[in-house]
């Protein structure tokens, strides 16, 4: 039996035989890919199969899968929905080693359609044939120069580059392939159902395969989460980056909530944050997908943080810099010396320099390359974008030729330095294509959109700087399994890892608790400690700010009486140190029943729940993280001096998140929620204080 992840898709992805099964003369499926494999010029085996035919367009044909003269790595079942099964097996019995069914009309349709599919995958797993679709459009491989796409193929013209696809969505490949100008495919896989071979597995595939520098993915659903991060993780460390456009994002599943503020990973939040902890570059439309991938065409990539735009006009230049800011994309002011070198050769230039408004005196052909030559040498400067009026082809104003003498001042900078140069349109999709080509023959890539184009090269900027994770030490803690732990022993728990908690004394009596009242001083709090109550003011058992023994004995005698009605135990008290001071905010990990554990951050009170104003990252954590996630919540600026406040202690905070997650990571296996509620933030050198602590662990069998 072959497991999902061992199963070779090279005979699917790469082929090197190909059976057509139900081939025919007539224009269809079958004839579309014999076709297609003599465009592309493919020169493995072809092997049409039909009892009708002896020859089909060159090729001997066969009339069954079982007469192959080979066990084929390929057979594309050209043959509708209810010959699949049956050609299944024969593929089984032959040992042909992947196929791709199109048809729709099961797992997606119903109960019926479920169970067909169902056998299938069990011969294809019996006999190791990696399977695409159902439901799909096949694979297109430009490198290996096969197809099983179900599309005529025109010209294999322009098709091939470096972006490999792969897309649940079959027409959304279709309209990604229909503009080739100025990328183009190692390979596009439409992977309809994925009921064998799935969305991770070629995602795994292109992270190793040489023609592919860049994946995109178009995805409706995750079958296997833990293929897909995995995928993603392999991708990255190959230098790849994973374009993800993910669509339905609200219908993920909510898993049960435990807690008031437990849950938060119901959210498709999730998802995206996931991305982001495995470096995929998630977008919200094609668009900035295209650009994206346009910007992955130059011979070097973006890194650093220092982007700097060059414009032939102040009102480009302006415009930018308006769309720039309000996307929050950093365009820094050009440094003094920089501005007196192009000031002393150009003339004046307005605004601060970035977009730096070089047309001067008017003489492109001098001011151009004398102020590239100057990003060249600005230090700050890591990014090069020149910007100059758009260009399309037939262009009825302006002097001809005009788009290639800008295209070849650019060239020439980019030529002389190792910091990538980008030519950008003002409008996304406007573009000369005689320029682009000749721009791409030269390393240089082409973006289009102040927003889209300069968006792209900041995204590949932040890919480059992906920080690594805040380093768990071994697990110091043995967690109990499948147990809701009651304030006090988390409390326990959490110091292990350094976190701060009040004095606090465990009571069964008013003898105790007055005693330990007593020692850790007045005011103090009281509160039930018990696993059954983990909400515990729910039910009025918290009394916060008592005064003496009297308000002590009196409050307790009350919460005896609650506690007895619920069933709750009468003699464990929590006596604990009242903390005056501070800003309460929420700390928080959950578990997402797919994608592990993320850690949450917002402010207490009605923040989280009602405004959803909260921040999420998946663990483990890196570094520099808890700091985003403060800054990303809006309630965060309570942290800071108002009026006669002083700011509070942010640094403790952060020191706080991230120690909690540590802890999370540490005991990742056990652990199902940590909620801490309140944590107080006090003035800054204050500290913080986790005033209420509940951690939920998992069953033991669970982990
Ligand atoms: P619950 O189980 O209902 O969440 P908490 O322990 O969080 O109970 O107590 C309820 C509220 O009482 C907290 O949100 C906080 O405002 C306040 N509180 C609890 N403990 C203290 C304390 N030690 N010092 C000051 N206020 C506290
Ligand atoms: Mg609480």
């Amino acid at each position: 039996m072959f497991t999902p992840d061992a199963m070779d898709l090279h005979p699917l992805i790469a082929p090197r035989s190909i059976a057509v099964v139900g081939a025919s003369e007539r224009s269809g499926l079958g004839r579309w890919i014999l076709e297609g494999l003599a465009v592309f010029g493919f020169d493995g085996g072809v092997y049409p199969v039909n009892p009708k035919f002896e020859h089909l367009l060159g090729h001997k044909a066969y009339a069954s899968i079982g007469d192959l003269p080979v066990a084929t790595d390929l057979a594309a079942l050209c043959i509708g929905r209810a010959g699949v099964l049956d050609a299944i097996q024969q593929c089984a019995a032959r040992g042909v080693r992947a196929a791709v069914i199109y048809d729709s009309g099961f797992s997606e349709t119903g109960a019926e359609g479920k169970a067909l599919q169902e056998r299938i995958v069990a011969i294809c797993r019996e006999a190791g044939i990696a399977l695409c679709g159902p439901n799909c459009m096949g694979i297109l491989n430009l490198s290996a120069r096969s197809t099983s796409f179900k599309q005529t193929i025109r010209t294999a013209q322009g098709l091939a580059g470096n972006v490999a696809l792969v897309s649940q969505s079959g027409s959304i490949a279709g309209t990604m392939l229909a503009d080739l100008r100025r990328f183009g495919f190692s390979a596009v896989v439409s992977s309809g159902n994925e009921a064998v071979v799935n969305l991770g597995q070629y995602i795994d595939y292109f992270a190793g395969d040489p023609a592919t520098n860049v994946i995109a993915a178009f995805i409706e659903s995750i079958r296997d989460p833990q293929m897909f991060v995995a995928a993603l993780d392999r991708a990255a460390s190959a230098g790849k980056p994973v374009v993800v456009l993910k669509v339905g994002k609200s219908e993920r599943t909510q898993h049960a909530i435990t807690s008031h503020t437990g849950g938060l990973a119901g959210e498709s939040r999730v998802f995206s944050e996931v991305l982001r902890a495995h470096r995929a570059i998630e977008v919200t439309d094609l668009d900035e997908m295209t650009e994206i991938l346009a910007a992955c065409q130059g011979a070097r990539w973006p890194r650093g943080r220092g982007l700097n735009v060059l414009t032939t006009s102040g009102g480009q230049a302006e415009l930018i810099l308006d769309v720039a800011t309000a996307s929050g994309i950093e365009l820094a002011p050009l440094a003094a010396e920089g501005r007196a070198r192009i000031e002393a050769d150009v003339g004046p230039i307005t605004g601060d320099g970035n977009p730096l408004d070089a047309w001067g005196n008017g003489d492109a052909s001098r001011n151009m390359p004398i102020s590239l030559r100057v990003l060249d040498e600005n230090e700050a400067t890591d990014v090069i974008v020149f910007c100059s009026s758009d260009s399309v082809d037939d262009q009825p104003l302006g002097r001809a030729g005009r788009e290639l003498d800008y295209a070849r001042i650019l060239v020439e900078a980019a030529r002389n330095s190792q910091k990538p140069h980008f030519l950008m349109s003002m409008r996304p999709g406007v573009m000369h294509t005689g320029q682009v080509r000749y721009l791409a023959d030269a390393g240089v890539a082409v973006v289009g959109g102040a927003r889209q184009g300069l968006g792209a090269i900041q995204r590949l900027m932040e890919w480059h700087r992906a920080p690594p994770p805040v380093f768990a030490e071994d697990p110091i803690t043995v967690l109990p399994a499948g147990r809701t732990i009651n304030e006090h022993d988390a409390k326990r728990l959490l110091v292990t890892a350094g976190l701060p908690i009040p004095r606090e004394c465990l009571c069964v009596d008013l003898a105790s608790a007055c005693e330990a009242a007593n020692m850790i001083g007045y005011p103090v709090v009281m509160k039930i400690a018990a696993d059954e109550v983990p909400h515990k003011s729910d039910h009025g058992l918290v009394a916060v700010g008592l005064r003496d023994d009297g308000e002590l004995a009196a409050a307790l005698a009350r919460m005896i009486e609650v506690a007895r009605a619920l069933g709750a135990p009468v003699d464990s008290w929590l006596v604990q140190e009242f903390v005056p001071d501070g800003i309460e905010v929420f700390v928080g990990v959950s578990r997402d029943p797919d994608f592990g554990l993320s850690v949450a951050f917002g402010m207490g009170g009605v923040g989280i729940e009602v405004m959803k104003d909260f921040s999420l990252r998946m663990l483990p954590l890196r570094a520099g993280e808890a700091q985003e996630m403060i800054a990303a919540v809006r309630g965060a600026a309570l942290l800071g001096a108002y009026r006669n406040r002083p700011a509070a202690d942010r640094l403790q905070l952060v020191d706080c998140i991230e120690r909690v997650a540590k802890f999370a990571w540490a005991n990742r296996d056990q652990l199902n929620e940590i909620d801490l509620n309140p944590i107080k933030v006090r003035e800054a050198g204050r500290g913080c204080m986790i005033v209420d602590a509940l951690i939920v662990t998992r069953d033991a069998h669970e982990s």
